[in-house]
Protein backbone atom coordinates (compact mmCIF):
# COMPACT_ATOMS: atom_id res chain seq x y z
CA UNK A 1 0.00 0.00 0.00
CA UNK A 2 1.13 3.58 -0.84
CA UNK A 3 5.20 3.82 -0.86
CA UNK A 4 7.66 2.72 1.25
CA UNK A 5 6.88 4.46 4.60
CA UNK A 6 9.09 2.39 6.64
CA UNK A 7 11.68 4.26 4.99
CA UNK A 8 10.03 7.49 6.32
CA UNK A 9 11.68 6.95 9.57
CA UNK A 10 15.50 6.34 8.48
CA UNK A 11 15.39 10.42 6.92
CA UNK A 12 18.73 11.64 8.73
CA UNK A 13 19.21 14.76 6.49
CA UNK A 14 19.78 17.44 8.90
CA UNK A 15 17.01 20.36 8.88
CA UNK A 16 17.48 23.74 8.29
CA UNK A 17 14.73 26.06 8.56
CA UNK A 18 12.12 23.38 8.88
CA UNK A 19 13.07 21.93 5.68
CA UNK A 20 14.88 18.98 5.41
CA UNK A 21 17.00 18.00 2.30
CA UNK A 22 17.08 15.04 0.63
CA UNK A 23 19.51 13.72 -1.87
CA UNK A 24 18.49 10.89 -4.06
CA UNK A 25 20.66 8.04 -5.38
CA UNK A 26 22.04 9.98 -8.04
CA UNK A 27 23.11 12.53 -5.31
CA UNK A 28 21.00 15.26 -6.68
CA UNK A 29 19.06 17.70 -4.05
CA UNK A 30 15.37 15.34 -4.61
CA UNK A 31 12.47 18.20 -5.07
CA UNK A 32 9.42 18.20 -3.58
CA UNK A 33 6.90 16.91 -5.84
CA UNK A 34 2.80 16.68 -5.58
CA UNK A 35 1.69 13.72 -6.95
CA UNK A 36 -1.66 14.06 -8.89
CA UNK A 37 -2.24 10.17 -9.15
CA UNK A 38 -5.40 9.44 -8.49
CA UNK A 39 -4.77 7.09 -5.42
CA UNK A 40 -2.86 9.89 -3.44
CA UNK A 41 -3.94 13.24 -5.08
CA UNK A 42 -2.18 16.56 -3.50
CA UNK A 43 -0.10 13.90 -1.53
CA UNK A 44 3.80 15.57 -1.81
CA UNK A 45 6.50 13.30 -2.07
CA UNK A 46 10.55 13.43 -2.78
CA UNK A 47 11.35 11.74 -5.92
CA UNK A 48 14.59 11.45 -8.40
CA UNK A 49 16.23 14.82 -9.00
CA UNK A 50 16.31 13.59 -12.57
CA UNK A 51 12.60 12.82 -12.15
CA UNK A 52 11.63 15.02 -15.77
CA UNK A 53 15.36 13.28 -17.02
CA UNK A 54 15.07 9.71 -18.73
CA UNK A 55 17.95 8.71 -16.07
CA UNK A 56 16.46 8.37 -12.94
CA UNK A 57 16.98 6.51 -9.79
CA UNK A 58 13.98 4.51 -8.06
CA UNK A 59 14.44 6.76 -5.15
CA UNK A 60 11.27 7.64 -3.42
CA UNK A 61 9.90 8.66 -0.23
CA UNK A 62 6.43 10.46 0.83
CA UNK A 63 6.56 13.89 2.30
CA UNK A 64 2.84 14.27 3.56
CA UNK A 65 1.61 11.80 5.65
CA UNK A 66 -0.65 8.47 4.23
CA UNK A 67 -3.99 10.42 3.57
CA UNK A 68 -6.73 8.77 4.86
CA UNK A 69 -9.76 6.95 2.45
CA UNK A 70 -12.14 9.51 3.71
CA UNK A 71 -10.06 12.62 2.30
CA UNK A 72 -8.64 10.76 -0.66
CA UNK A 73 -12.58 10.63 -1.93
CA UNK A 74 -13.09 13.98 -0.96
CA UNK A 75 -9.92 15.20 -2.88
CA UNK A 76 -10.79 12.67 -5.86
CA UNK A 77 -14.55 14.90 -6.15
CA UNK A 78 -13.08 18.08 -5.57
CA UNK A 79 -10.33 17.32 -8.74
CA UNK A 80 -13.77 16.18 -10.69
CA UNK A 81 -15.47 19.10 -9.96
CA UNK A 82 -12.37 21.46 -10.82
CA UNK A 83 -12.38 19.34 -14.48
CA UNK A 84 -16.27 19.99 -14.87
CA UNK A 85 -15.97 23.28 -14.23
CA UNK A 86 -12.72 24.09 -16.08
CA UNK A 87 -14.64 22.33 -19.42
CA UNK A 88 -17.77 24.43 -18.62
CA UNK A 89 -15.11 27.58 -18.60
CA UNK A 90 -13.88 26.43 -22.13
CA UNK A 91 -16.95 25.83 -23.54
CA UNK A 92 -17.65 29.22 -21.99
CA UNK A 93 -15.30 31.12 -23.70
CA UNK A 94 -15.77 29.24 -26.73
CA UNK A 95 -19.63 30.24 -27.10
CA UNK A 96 -18.35 33.74 -26.57
CA UNK A 97 -15.66 33.32 -29.38
CA UNK A 98 -18.57 31.91 -31.88
CA UNK A 99 -20.94 34.86 -30.81
CA UNK A 100 -18.14 37.90 -31.36
CA UNK A 101 -17.77 36.04 -34.72
CA UNK A 102 -21.02 36.21 -35.89
CA UNK A 103 -21.12 39.85 -34.61
CA UNK A 104 -18.77 40.45 -36.60
CA UNK A 105 -20.06 38.62 -39.87
CA UNK A 106 -23.27 40.15 -39.24
CA UNK A 107 -22.24 43.92 -38.85
CA UNK A 108 -20.10 43.21 -41.67
CA UNK A 109 -22.94 42.05 -43.84
CA UNK A 110 -24.97 45.29 -43.02
CA UNK A 111 -22.21 47.33 -44.27
CA UNK A 112 -21.42 45.89 -46.90
CA UNK A 113 -25.32 45.96 -47.79
CA UNK A 114 -25.65 49.32 -46.54
CA UNK A 115 -22.96 50.51 -49.00
ZN1 LIG B 1 18.03 10.08 -8.60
Amino acid sequence: MGGPSSLASTVSGSSCLGKTKLVCYCGVDSPLVTAWADENSGRRFHGCGKYWQRRKCSFFRWFDPEVPDRQKKLIRGLLKKNDALKNKEKMLLLTIVILGMLLFVSVLVILIKLG
